[in-house]
């Protein structure tokens, strides 16, 4: 059930009043990576916009701030810890200059990070990265922390004549003396202070270009051949999109640079994108694994981000949403529109999680209690499943039009929801106010959709009928739907557009002949979750010959549903025959829904042949799916045993094996968890099988796994199997696990803390509370402090699931068991009493469905 976003007390956020107009910033820092300290002199360009201005304030938290001057004289000020107050000299009208000069320093906790080995991780490099976003530059230099304040920017900084360190814009200078070396960097680009970046380390420079801009990969020594497989189409996306958005890249130069123990995966530091090290491909990982869709965000966040920036945070969809439909944009220009649209469901998957499991909110909001609370899947996937539907409703041409008179228009400014909205209206005529207005500013929630779609031969009319089940109330409306529905008749595609307005719309659609396929919103662009009613046979043909992927593979998910013997012949061929990987991956997963032992043949069959790692992946797991087949247990094993190209495969098949509870499971996987790889994925999936393998004696082996010192993703993936094998239990080893995830909350890995609050939530002891409440006060990050109060309240309401949702899950395995053997012996049975010839009985179960 969704709950509210807000907590009781959470109050309305708005940008901050300015008093001054930040024209240039420039930063003069020594960073010493020793000492994990920084201190130098901030000085800020500023003309007045109040009249009669006599204090500026500036953000600085945990600086010590020596001396303040104003025009180069000094100038009383007041430092609370977080909030410095600089009185001028005198009152300054509206218009007027002023040089302000901060000198400080400090010891940052956050904002400014420093990373070096240890005893548990000796190979760690000496790195020393920044992260500004959202309100964190505030701790390392002092700043008007808002992103609707924009100024150029300069920084010089003095390091260790053996590192390198790398800032926005163009590198000015760099001099080494004796053993100090000093780079200054500069970027004539007005932008907000949360872009300002600093990346520091033993770092080797590999260079391109675009065009006449300099492209250029920074990464820790040793790495070079890593980072340029990872990063090599970025020269392709830097062409696309300067050619998709009409603006060119706007900065002198692009930069992207790998660190260590990064706390997002990107971020797009105005022409210095930094990048997590865990992303570096080797030369297996890169069989069947990019990360385009990180870089491409990235990059494409320069222009929607960095040049046109979200006016407050409680706007970041501006920022995240478009920076996540362009790595829609890239792979659709990259491999086609059927590879782009698996980002689609994708998309709509973590949204639903997140609307059903979390909470549901519109996605521009002011009611939140710190920005990074809206970083969510609301922001990111939703927002970019919105602008796809926007690109429907506008047309292609018209929508790459808008976007480049957006990006004109507020260039180097700041924008909310309105501005885009006005911009599309400029540049279309269309006024989309109430598509804004349902799906961003006022609307939360999403259409549910009932479809029913039927054919009259006599009047050759086919109906069309839309019902939106949805409880719509204050937030949730009744949506306006702008969609279509495909028939193919007489071997062409005719799509028929569907203007979906009321609670309940039927259509009536004149046709020459009765169509073989009916697709209702082909290629899934509307977000919804949709229930369609149809004949068999329409979902037969959508399936072998739909134009659109997404659709073919729709079409296996509902035949595998439905079942029966035309759906799994058709599933078998898909299987065999689809030319998309992803389609013969659903087919698959589809198949194993059957649960005949036909199916789990062909499925058997599938994993030995399939040559696509990806499609193998999804057969891998389809097999899991077959809890206590002894087939699907048998091939997986071997899988596992053996070995396979891809490490994706590999893991899948732990975590599959274990699904299926197969004898040998916890001794192979325990084996495949001594495997490195990349991500550490076959160690995760191996932990994880072993929680689905509901094998109890891995508990010892589990708390080793999340020891401080191995991997980062295998530690999360202990924690949260831990978790699954001790739910609901409340015995002598429970509470040990629990205790040691209750330690894990103040791991030094924000992300291990993060999966022991997941662990927790799952474990569903209230007595983990009084930890958690502890970490929610002496925490610094946002995230943690988020969910940690989420799982509070959870736990305190005892909605966190226990015990009988296990057992739950284990009998419902075993009653599935139990219904193919009995279907498959009432078919046997049926067969032999009443022998109606295949076509005869087609044509009854066509009839039934209508
Ligand atoms: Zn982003």
């Amino acid at each position: 059930m969704s709950r509210e976003f807000a907590f009781p007390g959470t109050k309305q956020r708005w940008a901050p009043d300015r008093v001054v107009d930040i024209r240039h910033l420039a930063l003069v820092l020594q960073v010493d990576p020793a000492a994990r300290s920084v201190a130098g002199v901030a000085t800020l360009q500023v003309v007045v916009i109040a009249d009669a201005t006599h204090a500026v304030e500036l953000d600085a938290v945990e600086l010590t701030i020596e001396a303040v001057e104003v025009d180069g004289k000094r100038a009383a000020f007041r430092h609370d810890g977080k909030r410095l107050r600089i009185e001028l000299p005198e009152a300054v009208a509206a218009g007027d200059d002023l040089a302000i000069t901060v000198t400080y320093h400090g010891v940052p906790r956050r904002g400014l990070y420093f990373i070096a080995p240890d005893e548990a991780y000796p190979h760690k490099p000496v790195q020393v990265w920044t992260q500004g976003q959202d309100e964190d530059s505030r701790y390392w230099f002092p700043c008007f922390d808002a992103p609707n304040a924009k100024a150029t920017s300069e920084l010089t900084v003095t390091v260790p004549a053996t590192l390198f360190a790398l800032s926005n814009g163009s590198l000015v200078s760099d001099r080494t003396d004796g053993d100090r070396r000093t780079l200054h960097w500069r970027l004539d680009v007005p932008h907000s202070c949360y872009l300002i970046t600093l990346a520091i380390g033993e770092l080797s420079m590999i260079e391109t270009r675009w065009r006449d801009v300099p492209v250029v990969y920074y990464v820790e020594r040793g790495r070079e051949a890593a980072a340029q497989r990872t990063l090599a189409r970025t020269p392709d996306m830097l062409e696309l999109f300067s050619n998709r958005f009409g603006v060119p890249y706007p900065y002198p130069r692009y930069a992207q640079v790998f660190v260590a123990d990064f706390i997002f995966g990107g971020m797009e530091n105005t022409s210095a994108t930094t990048l997590t090290d865990t992303v570096l491909l080797d030369e297996r990982a890169a069989i069947d694994y990019d990360v385009d869709s990180l870089v491409a965000h990235e990059l494409a966040h320069q222009w929607f981000g960095d040049l046109v920036t979200c006016r407050d945070w409680g706007e970041g969809w501006l920022n995240e949403g478009f920076a996540t439909y362009s790595e829609y944009i890239w792979r659709e220009h990259h491999e086609g529109r059927d590879a782009a649209d698996l980002e689609l469901d994708e998309w709509a998957e973590m949204y639903f999680g997140e609307d059903s499991g979390r909470y549901r909110r519109t996605i521009a909001i002011k009611r939140y209690d710190e920005p990074i609370d809206i970083f969510d899947h609301h922001l990111y996937d939703k927002g970019a499943r919105v602008l796809h539907m926007l690109r429907d409703v506008v047309g292609d041409a018209a929508f790459w039009r808008a976007l480049t008179h957006y990006l004109g228009k507020h260039r180097h400014g700041v924008v909310e929801s309105r501005d885009l909205a006005r911009a599309v209206e400029e540049s279309t005529g269309k006024n989309l106010d109430w598509f804004f207005s349902q799906w961003v500013i006022d609307g939360a929630g999403h259409p549910e959709l009932s479809v029913e779609i039927r054919w009259d031969a006599g009047e050759r009319l086919a109906t069309v009928t839309v019902e939106q089940t949805q409880k719509s109330d204050a937030t949730t409306p009744v949506f306006r739907i702008p969609a279509r529905v495909r028939f193919r008749v007489a071997g062409h595609d005719r799509d028929v557009a569907l203007d979906i307005v009321d609670a309940r719309h039927v259509f009536h659609i004149r046709l020459d002949a009765e169509p073989d396929q009916a697709i209702f919103d082909p290629g899934r662009v509307v977000l919804a979750q949709v229930k369609i009613s149809k004949g068999e046979p329409l979902w037969l043909a959508e399936l072998t010959g739909a134009t659109l992927a997404i659709d073919r593979s729709a079409a296996a998910q509902a035949l595998g549903k439905q079942g029966g013997p035309a759906a799994e012949r058709a599933l078998g061929d898909a299987l065999e025959r689809d030319r998309f990987w992803a389609v013969r991956g659903a087919a698959a997963l589809a198949l194993a829904a059957l649960r005949s032992k036909a199916a789990t043949a062909r499925l058997v069959k599938a994993l030995g042949v399939e040559v696509h790692p990806r499609a193998r992946r999804m057969i891998a797991r389809a097999l899991g799916e077959l809890v206590h087949d002894a087939t699907a247990g048998s091939a997986l094993a071997q899988v596992v045993e053996r070995g396979d190209a891809s490490y994706f495969v590999e893991a899948e098949a732990a975590l599959a094996l274990g699904k299926t509870r197969t004898a040998r499971a916890g001794e192979l996987l325990r084996a495949a968890a001594t495997r490195d790889s990349f991500m550490d994925v076959i160690r995760q999936y191996a932990y994880r099988g072993l929680a689905e393998a509901r094998d109890d004696s891995a508990l010892g082996f589990l708390l080793d796994g999340l020891r401080w010192g191995r991997v980062s993703q295998g530690r999360r993936a202990a924690a949260m199997a831990l978790a699954n094998l001790v739910r609901g239990r409340r015995d002598r080893e429970a509470r040990d696990v629990r205790e040691r995830l209750e330690q894990v909350l103040g791991d030094r890995d924000f992300r291990v803390q993060a999966a022991a609050v997941e662990a927790l939530a799952v474990i569903g002891d209230p007595a983990a509370i009084a930890a958690l409440r502890r970490m929610v006060e002496r925490e610094l990050d946002g995230r943690l402090r988020r969910r940690g109060k989420e799982v509070i309240r959870d736990l305190q309401d005892g909605t966190a699931v226990g015990e009988d949702v296990r057992r739950l899950r284990d009998e419902l395995g075993e009653l599935r068991t139990l219904a193919t053997t009995l279907r498959e012996r009432l078919e046997r049975l049926e067969a032999r009493t009443s022998e109606p010839d295949a076509a005869s009985r087609g044509k009854k179960a066509k009839k039934t469905k209508r």
